[in-house]
């Protein structure tokens, strides 16, 4: 399709395939399918933790049009198209939002097309960009293109600080981001964490990393820096599921099933 479909690695696992089979998906190869069952093997909650993360982006998405008024979105770390994706989302609530999408995976940007499909009077976008380069994407054409900078912008980063390692290169790209925002935008995150499983997750990020794939867990501290120097909406960060819940059953999943924390926050 596109140069960057040649990367495209099927020996090693991919965290975009791994969790697109979890959650149904077609778009997944043999070696993300050994990660994923090795992974539910040792932490048979894996399911019920990623769909919560599907269900706090719908929420966010949700939230950010409907009660903060956000009109354009920068989402880093897409993932396979799974409906409703967040375009899909937050149309439902402004048919005129426009939603610039970036992935650095070959088989996202293979789906970039589907992504792209216009509803409402918005438009979508897609740049093939790795967060760690913070530039390719704020320069791109797409970005500029596609969001008007004097505008609020709802930056999303869901489930994907934890594929870089190091916390001072995760936290430093996210800033470099934030700090180009106008004021009145918001940054919308999810970050993985072990604190309430240590164990069975030391289990799943060896699993990971056999397959090929990396998994960076931090602990409360370090997940509320990334909101640092901006203003957390209640109720601050806390484990995703307990983010506004739509359903309050759903806080009754226990809390070793959830290994991450979700926050959203405004740029003053
Ligand atoms: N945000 C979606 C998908 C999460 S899966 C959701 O929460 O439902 C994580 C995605 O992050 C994958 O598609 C993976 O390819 C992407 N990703 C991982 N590391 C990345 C990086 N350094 N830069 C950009 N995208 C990355």
């Amino acid at each position: 399709m596109s140069d960057g479909v040649q990367d495209l690695r099927t020996d090693v696992a991919h965290g975009a395939r791994i969790y697109d089979y979890i959650l149904g998906g077609k778009d997944n190869y043999a070696v993300d399918r050994a990660a994923a069952e090795a992974s539910q093997q040792v932490w048979p909650a894996l399911p019920v933790h990623m769909r919560a993360n599907r269900e706090f982006m719908h929420r966010a998405g949700r939230f950010l049009a409907t009660e903060c008024g956000v009109e354009q979105f920068l989402d880093i770390g897409t993932g396979i198209p799974t409906r409703p994706n967040l375009h899909e989302v937050v149309h439902e609530v402004t048919p005129e939002a426009s939603v610039v999408y970036t992935d650095n995976d070959p088989i996202v940007l293979a789906h970039a097309r589907a992504l792209m499909s216009r509803s409402g009077q918005g438009s979508t976008a897609y740049v093939d960009a790795d967060l760690r380069d913070p530039d390719t994407i704020l320069d791109s054409r797409e970005f500029r293109d596609t969001l008007d900078p004097s505008r609020p912008i709802g930056l999303m980063l869901i489930a994907v600080v934890h594929f870089i390692e190091e916390d001072d290169e995760a936290l430093d790209v996210v800033r470099r981001i934030v700090d180009v925002l106008p004021s009145g935008s918001y940054v919308a995150a999810t970050i993985a964490t072990d604190d309430y499983a240590p164990e069975l997750l030391a289990e799943v990020r060896r699993a990971y990393r056999e397959h090929g794939e990396t998994l960076k867990f931090r602990t409360y501290a370090t997940a509320q820096r990334f909101f640092s120097g901006l203003d957390l909406v209640d109720p601050g960060v806390v484990q995703m599921h307990k983010w506004r819940p739509d359903d309050p059953a759903s806080l009754e999943v226990p809390e070793a099933d959830i290994a991450m924390y979700a926050g959203i926050a405004r740029k003053p």
